[in-house]
């Protein structure tokens, strides 16, 4: 994967950690966390879906507005979000309008897609992360999908009804 290095890798296996973390809680598989220039782990975020079925409560989403709330805007320029799965459309938007200037995410949307079908508690989206991005008038620069079938164990069993 281009751009990706042995850090990118250590710091998304981070990530499928705190998803792990956040299905113990009783909560989706997803997570997520932002780490700064300087390997410096700013934020952790879970998924949040319970105790409220809030389904804006993505980790990703979730971490972009504490980070917009605690960072100032050079650090969350230089920061990466790494997410153990592709940040939606909604999480996409959120983590462009807190200035978080790099993503790297491990399973891509498209085969999140494929395992949660229209599961009523993620009926996954289909737009990659870099449309959106794309359409900003800021870079973001976006890796992945990496560490992708480490990635999907995450999944495994979840959704099916
Ligand atoms: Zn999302």
């Amino acid at each position: 994967m281009d751009g990706a290095s042995e850090r990118d890798e250590h710091f998304l296996r981070l990530s499928f950690a705190v998803a792990r973390r956040s299905l113990s809680h009783g909560n989706h598989p997803f997570g997520c966390i932002v780490v700064g220039a300087d390997g410096k782990i700013l934020i952790e975020s879970e998924n949040g879906y319970m105790p409220d079925h809030d389904g804006t409560a993505h980790a990703e989403r979730l971490a972009a507005t504490r980070a917009c709330r605690t960072l100032g805007r050079e650090v969350l320029a230089k920061a990466t979000l790494y997410s153990s799965a592709e940040p939606c459309a909604m999480c996409a938007g959120a983590i462009y309008w807190a200035g978080i200037g790099r993503v790297v995410f491990g399973l891509s949307e498209h085969r999140l897609r494929s395992i949660t079908g229209n599961h009523p508690e993620n009926p996954t989206l289909a737009l990659p992360c870099r449309e959106v991005f794309a359409s900003g008038q800021r870079p973001t620069e976006v890796i992945g999908p990496l560490l992708e079938k480490e990635a999907e164990a995450l999944h495994v069993g979840i959704w099916t009804k």
